[in-house]
């Protein structure tokens, strides 16, 4: 069978299908364009997750942009976050004074977020806001950061798809579903 035309075997449902996924990108755009028509943005994307997400979010703003990538690595389990993070690629650009707007697949904990929110920030942008497609905001736990711009809310389940991975796969299929735990477990 294909990896994307049809649910993939491994899924054990889907929860937002490319539908779903292109109306709530085109909603996010039209936000960032009005809050950003006057501004100097940078999307800085966070490698490799965000990457389908960056691609579909900057065709959805209509302002002039430019963008740039970072590449972290977490210590430890993968589907854990310990906040703990080094930098496996720095950016290209100079952020001083620009409003950066950091581009994200999923937020959980916020740990990842917050290191990278207090880096950026040294670098003395203009501002700096998140975007993020998913957020994991389950009632009692409190996120490290809090994001202007969310997509959508997601159930605390291990999801995969639409740039998301478990050990480098599923990052194509074309819509966010829930990994069958037997795949991880
Ligand atoms: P945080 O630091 O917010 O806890 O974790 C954020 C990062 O953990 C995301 O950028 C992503 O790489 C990974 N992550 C968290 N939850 C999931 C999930 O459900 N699926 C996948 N594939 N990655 C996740």
């Amino acid at each position: 069978m294909s990896e994307t035309s049809m649910q993939h075997p491994d899924v054990e449902s889907v929860l937002f299908d490319e539908e779903t996924i292109a109306s709530i990108v085109k909603r996010m755009g039209e936000e960032i364009t009005r809050d950003y028509h006057d501004r100097d943005l940078v999307l800085i994307a966070v490698l490799r997750g965000a990457v389908v997400f960056m691609g579909d979010l900057m065709r959805a703003i209509d302002v002039p942009l430019a963008i740039d990538f970072m590449a972290v690595s977490s210590y430890g389990d993968k589907a854990k976050s310990s906040g703990v993070v080094r930098i496996v690629k720095d950016l290209d650009m100079d952020i001083k004074g620009r409003d950066v707007l950091i581009v994200e697949d999923i937020l959980d904990s916020g740990l990842t977020l917050k290191y990278l929110m207090k880096n950026l920030s040294s670098r003395k942008p203009a501002s700096i806001e998140v975007a993020t497609f998913l957020w994991k905001d389950i009632e009692g736990k409190q996120a490290a950061i809090n994001p202007k711009y969310v997509g959508t809310h997601c159930p605390d389940a291990f999801v995969v798809g639409y740039g998301l991975d478990f050990a480098e796969r599923y990052r194509n299929l074309p819509y966010v579903g829930i990994l069958k735990p037997e795949v991880y477990s």
